[in-house]
């Protein structure tokens, strides 16, 4: 049998009927589509940094527990010691571990809608059920009740709440949220994906609620070629995750990276406070052009829509003009929506030239 057939016979029918998952070769365009930090360690530390690097044994398996990173971590973020922390390769792949640990024919994931697209592939991959409650259409608000009485009929073994929202922005209620983890019956994840640019947090509220688990990740606040996320929780929740993950699944670069960030944390607070003061001014721009409506962010992207039908030719019209977000357009409950990552200024001025011509070409 040929390869093709051999892939029809075994591979899993849910698989067979998946794109993979795209992206775009940026070229030279100006890219503004992944939430990247648009920041580099500055060249004053790059010295420092390789000078950790060269010290570390690549001959060896990297720590498996990634002790000096973790208490480095753990004295970050504060953590007592009746807390648990869990790292991942990228926050991805801590999704994998608890759906993979809390999985089952009969097991659910429920997720308000749209949310972060990985909590309902990797619900596919893990064959859970996913079930969504959709967002309020016209500004992503979240029925809250619509959110219990599904909790209530589902009993749902995960619920993810990003805090604030991919691909809208917004960030719940935090009663909204605290209602939710009362009502839960298994794993709340609480994604803090965003939290450098978030103006609320649940993680000093970890051992509150027998449920609550928070995930965070390095990506977004400027180390996304790393591939580091972590999650933290109740040690009984964090050590059924430890028996799901590879053993090596941070290497040995990345831990000693991550810990160097750590130690040179105002860096990025500095850099995330620039990307603050900029999606302010994008914000505002972007309400001045006339058909452009740009939705509330506590994130480092902002998600706005455009004139009715107009959404992939404005999206194509920017990437004719060099520049790259991220095309939402087709997707149900995101109608007309392009979301565009903030970038330096004379990014963000690029790409709002770019858009206001693309939107005159669109309309003519
Ligand atoms: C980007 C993003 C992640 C994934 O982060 P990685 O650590 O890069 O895997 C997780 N959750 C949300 C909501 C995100 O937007």
């Amino acid at each position: 049998m040929s390869p093709a057939g051999r892939v029809a016979r075994w591979v899993r029918p849910q698989i067979r009927s998946l794109q993979a998952y795209h992206v775009p070769d940026p070229g030279d365009a100006i890219k503004l589509d992944a939430m990247e930090n648009p920041y580099r360690l500055p060249a004053e530390l790059v010295g420092a940094w390789l000078e950790r690097l060269r010290a570390v044994p690549l001959n060896r398996y990297p720590d498996p527990t990634a002790r000096a990173l973790a208490g480095r971590l753990r004295a970050y973020l504060g953590l007592g010691d009746e807390l648990g922390l869990i790292f991942g390769n990228g926050s991805d792949e801590l999704i994998q571990i608890f759906l993979l640990a809390l999985g089952g024919a009969d097991r659910v994931v429920l997720a308000p809608s749209p949310t972060f697209v990985m909590y309902r592939m990797i619900a596919l991959f893990a064959g859970l059920r996913y079930v969504e409650v959709p967002l309020r259409p016209e500004d992503f608000a979240l029925d809250t009740d619509a959110m219990l009485a599904a909790i209530e009929a589902e009993r749902p073994a995960v619920v993810f709440l990003a805090y604030p929202n991919n691909p809208t922005g917004n960030r719940l209620p935090r009663e909204a949220v605290e209602r939710i983890v009362e009502a839960a019956p298994g794993l709340v994840v609480v994604d803090e994906a965003y939290a450098p640019f978030a103006e609320d947090s649940f993680m000093d509220a970890v051992g509150q609620w027998d449920g609550l688990v928070v995930m965070r990740t390095f990506s977004k606040q400027g180390l996304a070629g790393l591939r580091l996320g972590y999650a933290v929780g109740p040690r009984a929740w964090i050590e059924a995750f430890e028996k799901v993950r590879l053993p090596y699944n941070i290497d040995s670069l990345t831990q000693a990276s991550a810990a160097f960030a750590l130690e040179h944390s105002a860096v990025f607070e500095t850099q995330a406070a620039r990307i603050r003061a900029e999606r302010a001014r994008v914000q505002a721009a972007l309400a001045r052009l006339p058909g452009v409506a740009p939705f509330a962010s506590e994130t480092n992207f902002i998600l706005f829509r455009v004139p009715r039908g107009l959404g992939r030719a404005v999206f194509d019209g920017l990437w004719a003009r060099g520049v790259l977000i991220k095309d939402l357009s087709t997707q149900a409950g995101l109608e007309d929506c392009l979301r565009v990552t903030v970038g330096r200024p004379e990014e963000n001025d690029a790409f709002l030239s770019a858009l206001r011509s693309a939107l005159e070409a669109a309309a003519a």
